[in-house]
């Protein structure tokens, strides 16, 4: 499925070349124009490009995929502006402990956003992950974290977000899973794609901040204890919380939990989630767990 059509073509055109090869030498009287040149040879790198696959296709390439974006950067935006004006008294973080949200007294404004995929697009390494046929390499995720400042680009509406945000007095915070080992490239990735300054410690929170590895429910409680959150944004459900993240669980029973009350309220109210169709465990389950078996359905067959 993943064999390159380029390939396939250039397969096809050393195939016809030699079928005309083989003609032309019956053909010894009468001068014929010199056959075409032959196609440079198909190198096995070329043969073997796979397509890009089409979660890319639709994300990173297509108008629709940006516009949903946008279109979510926009209810935020509108979401939190309006929030600022009348101080709520909870935030939209919820405290793990409690099952409640944390207080917000009379703490600044802030909103929590994810990065990867929720800031920015990482287009360098996906697009060379996609070429090599991984999904995924830590060893080239931490190289992209040390030096992909310049080559990740800004989500759509992302700048635009950042800026009405801070003009608001609303602080953006960002809470992703990058290693903090590596916090001056991505606060560098994060200046060069024109969102502004995120500093680590302060509005930059990473993995090895603190002991609980990948879940950001902690970090999540640090940030609480001193910003009032009004919005939080981020493309996987453990950007929210760490309970929903049960990849184990099939998919549409992770969908109910996550959907649920008290938490279905918050989902485009203070809750903001992106489209990720590139990576993550939303992208997962078989024929029995996608299609119930009231909705099976097939044509008759014979019937055109
Ligand atoms: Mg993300």
């Amino acid at each position: 499925m993943r064999q390159s059509t380029i390939g396939a073509g250039r397969a096809g055109a050393a195939l016809a070349a030699l079928a005309l090869s083989a003609c032309t030498t019956t053909v010894v009287e009468a001068p014929a124009a010199p056959p075409p040149p032959a196609p440079a040879p198909a190198s096995a790198e070329t043969a073997m490009v796979p397509t890009v696959p089409m979660g890319q296709q639709w994300l990173y390439g297509s108008a629709e995929g940006a516009i949903a974006v946008r279109q979510t950067y926009g209810g935020l935006t509108a979401y939190a502006l309006a929030k600022a004006k009348a101080r709520p008294a909870d935030s939209v973080i919820i405290d793990e402990a409690t099952g409640k949200p944390f207080a917000c007294g009379n703490k600044p404004l802030a909103a929590v956003f994810d990065a990867d995929e929720t800031l920015i697009w990482n287009i360098g390494p996906m697009r060379w992950f996609a070429l090599t046929g991984k999904e995924f390499d830590a060893k080239t995720w931490d190289q992209w974290e040390k030096t992909g400042t310049g080559k990740a680009v800004a989500m759509p509406g992302a700048v635009e977000a950042m800026q009405a945000l801070r003009a608001a007095g609303i602080t953006p915070i960002a809470n992703t899973n990058r290693s903090s080992a590596n916090a001056a490239g991505s606060e560098q990735t994060l200046a060069a794609a024109g969102l502004g300054t995120f500093k680590h410690g302060d509005t930059l929170f990473l993995m090895g901040d603190d002991a609980t590895g990948s879940s950001k429910d902690q970090r999540r409680a640090t940030i609480a204890a001193r910003w009032c959150v009004i919005a939080m944004a981020g493309d996987q459900l453990g950007d929210f919380r760490n309970g929903f993240n049960k990849p184990e669980l099939p998919p549409l029973q992770r969908r109910a939990l996550a959907m649920a009350a008290p938490y279905d309220k918050l989902w485009g109210q203070g809750w903001f989630l992106f489209a990720n169709p590139v990576y993550g465990p939303s992208i997962r389950g078989g024929y029995d767990d996608i299609f119930p078996p009231e909705t099976h359905w097939q044509p008759n067959q014979g019937a055109e």
